[in-house]
């Protein structure tokens, strides 16, 4: 495909006006990161990495992602409360893999004393890349679901005005009109603002659970943000201050510095090194809570990869929606092949075809937050290790997905402007609020593009290597 705006990336006197002011408007409207050299300090901020200009999306792909979220929404909170489908599909890869064997025993407390929480909170963004096929046709395709700390909601909700904006210095206005707008941290805060008032304690806080290193709190801001506005008392607080200062009183209402938290809301705990000793302490008692949890222990594991691999098995999503035909189709329609790698004949298979032709795929372990992928001749390298013991459990096999890349400029802070031939990964937001049984809200809420250059396999904005864009929509 020809670039979209072919007329700007040839023209290097044009493009070397317009990227400060394309810069000056990330920083006006607020796209910005802490740095890496002063994490935690706010007194001197990057713009965070964009594309000077939007990125084809194809409209249809864009809509039928929109019109799915909501079935996903339903499938997360369905399968965060199936118990015996959790345990069967994780039973081997918690055997290899400690990470999900200590969600899963914090899991097992949980259930072994009984569910306190009422209220659910659930934060979804499922993220798509379009594959693009022999006969030219392109298919929405799931990469995963985040169901824990899913970003880039409040910065999406920025980034359209700036792209309005440089489009407009282009002299391209019709073009500019045309940017969809998207505000996730509203739809977020919406979500999270429902279960604070279902959990009926006025003076209760929304605890944002974050990291030791804050690079990307302003994405955050614009949520609390928002809490505030509707009068939500917000703390920032991490694992560790939960352990030394949290504690819960004889109703299993949880107390952080003397604060009852109503919603707890995680932007971090999806990774080993986020915890502690302390910090899986800390994780237990506000498991055990009747704090929301958002997402709760349940829910984190139902986006774990043996999950997604699992549910493209044929018949197990008629069985966990079984009055959602529909939805059903809708969703599997977005499932790119998935093979499981348990021990027997099924997981021997799924070795072959990957020894085989391993740039077909992508192998996967169960970790999120990007950079733990395998690809290509390594693919071969880790399974020749693994593929006859146990370990090999610890990973899913799946297709890989090839979008056609665009060429796309990309702006980096402290970096020289990149032209590179480039492919997008769109994410939807869902937020959804179950009170008891009953479903009281569930909603899409936006979205987020990201674009990356090609020679990267793997990835995120976070990691520097993906940069935030908005779909232009053909
Ligand atoms: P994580 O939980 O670490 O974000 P992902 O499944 O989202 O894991 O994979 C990280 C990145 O790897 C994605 O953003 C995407 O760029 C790339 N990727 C993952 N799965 C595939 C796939 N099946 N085909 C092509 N690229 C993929
Ligand atoms: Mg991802």
């Amino acid at each position: 495909m020809s670039a979209l705006w072919e007329d700007v990336f040839s023209n290097t006197q044009l493009l070397e006006e317009v990227v400060p002011i394309a810069v000056d408007a990330a920083l006006l409207h607020g796209i910005i990161m802490r740095t890496k050299e002063s994490p935690n300090s706010s007194d001197v901020v990057n713009f965070a990495p964009f594309t000077l200009l939007p990125s084809p999306v194809p409209r249809t792909l864009f809509e039928q992602a929109k019109s799915v979220q909501e079935d996903f929404n339903l499938l997360v909170d369905r399968l965060s409360q199936n118990p015996t489908f959790l345990e069967q599909t994780l039973a081997s890869a918690m055997k290899v893999d400690d990470f999900v064997a200590q969600l899963f025993k914090v899991y097992r407390r949980v259930l072994e004393e009984g569910l306190a929480q009422s209220v659910f909170l659930g934060i979804n963004r499922s993220d798509y890349m379009f594959d693009y096929k022999a006969d030219g046709t392109m298919a929405l395709k799931q990469i995963e679901i985040n169901t824990i700390a899913a970003s880039f909601g409040g910065l999406s909700s920025r980034t359209p005005a700036v792209h309005q904006h440089i489009l407009r210095t282009l002299g391209k206005s019709e073009e500019a009109c045309k940017i969809l707008t998207n505000n996730p941290s509203l739809g977020i805060s919406h979500g999270i603002a429902k279960a604070w008032e279902l959990y009926g304690s006025q003076n209760a806080v929304v605890m944002f659970l974050v990291e030791n290193v804050q690079r990307n709190i302003f994405d955050h801001r614009y949520i609390e943000n928002e809490l505030w506005n509707r009068n939500i008392k917000v703390i920032r607080r991490r694992l560790t201050d939960v352990y030394e200062r949290g504690s819960l009183d004889e109703k299993k209402r949880l107390y952080v510095d003397g604060y009852e938290v109503a919603v707890a809301y995680f932007r971090t705990g999806y990774m080993p090194q986020d915890y502690s000793e302390q910090g899986w302490e800390a994780r237990l008692m506000m498991e055990r809570s009747v704090a929301v949890k958002c997402p709760d222990i349940a829910t984190q594991l139902v986006g774990t990869k043996k999950v997604q691999q699992e549910l493209s098995r044929p018949h197990i999503l008629e069985k966990i929606l079984p009055d959602f035909p529909e939805a059903v189709s809708q969703i599997r329609d977005t499932f790119a092949g998935l093979y499981s790698l348990d021990i027997g004949e099924e997981g021997d298979q799924t070795v072959k075809i990957a020894l085989a032709n391993p740039e077909q795929y992508v192998l996967k372990p169960q970790r999120e937050g990007g950079g733990n992928n395998i690809y290509g001749d390594e693919i071969r390298e880790v399974l020749q290790s693994v593929k006859n013991s146990s370990e090999r459990t610890s990973y899913i096999l799946m297709d890989k997905i090839k979008p056609q890349p665009v060429r796309s400029c990309l702006l980096k802070a402290n970096g020289q402007l990149q032209i590179s031939e480039c492919i997008s990964e769109l994410g939807m937001f869902g937020v959804y609020v179950r009170h008891g049984e009953k479903m009281v809200l569930n909603e899409q809420v936006g979205h987020l593009l990201r674009t990356k250059a090609t020679e990267h396999a793997d990835g995120g904005v976070a990691a520097g290597v993906a940069v935030l864009d908005n779909p232009y929509l053909v």
